[in-house]
């Protein structure tokens, strides 16, 4: 099963394809993700896609294609994947079907933009582990401090007020086509984001079945 999770930054995308990667044992591919662990080796692709992401804008179109094709020839991608985040732009869309990469299902999260920014802008995530908490709704025990390694929490260059408004008219302008672009090809099916993460979940796992 081979699936796109689609929607603004904030809508839910990784963690609804975390848990259900988890439910159908396929891998949960966050371009997000792979940017942020290469900024931390501080790799020349790391420091590459810092330049971007820092700024709430777009890492270039072929440098992130060749990520992901170089990622979807791995052995555990046979079984199926979630791309997370990918494609963001028509050109990776075309990037994926010029690869002959076969799409089952396109995700579109539909998430209202209050509720992105109260999303973005509460998240705090751990310096050292990644954990990820929110300031209302997933507090840590103490306050700034993460429960599982006692590391400092901090907010994301990119979830600060200012990139999250860059980073949504991003989305309006270089993403939001693509829910067309899928739903001419009847792959999209919309989703209401705005759910307990179980409901929204076993609504997937239904509609795959
Ligand atoms: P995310 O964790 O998916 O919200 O991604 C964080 C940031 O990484 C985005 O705001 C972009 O700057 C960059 N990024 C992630 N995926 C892509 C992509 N498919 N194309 C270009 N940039 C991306």
């Amino acid at each position: 099963m081979n699936l796109i999770f689609l929607g603004p930054p904030g809508a839910g995308k990784g963690t609804y394809a975390s848990r259900l990667g988890i439910r159908l044992d396929i891998p949960h591919i966050s371009t997000g993700d792979i940017f942020r662990e290469e900024m931390k080796k501080q790799t020349e692709l790391g420091k590459l896609a810092a330049s971007y992401i820092n700024k709430g804008n777009l890492v270039p179109d072929e440098v992130t294609i060749d990520i992901v094709k170089k990622r979807l020839s791995e052995p555990d991608c046979e079984k199926g994947f979630i791309l997370d985040g990918f494609p963001r732009t028509i050109a990776q869309a075309d990037g994926l079907e010029h690869a002959e990469i076969k799409i089952d299902h396109v995700f579109n999260f539909l998430v209202g933009e209050e509720v992105l920014i109260k999303r973005m802008s509460g998240r705090r995530t751990c310096k050292r582990c990644g954990a990820i908490y929110h300031i209302e709704t997933l507090k840590p025990k103490t306050p700034g401090i993460c429960d599982k390694c006692g590391s400092e929490l901090v907010q994301r260059e990119d979830e600060k007020p200012e990139i999250i408004k860059d980073r949504l008219r991003v989305y309006e302008e270089k993403t939001a086509p693509l829910i067309d672009y899928y739903r001419k090809r009847g792959l999209l099916i919309d989703t209401d984001g705005d759910r307990p993460i179980d409901v929204v979940v076993d609504e997937l796992v239904s509609i795959i079945q």
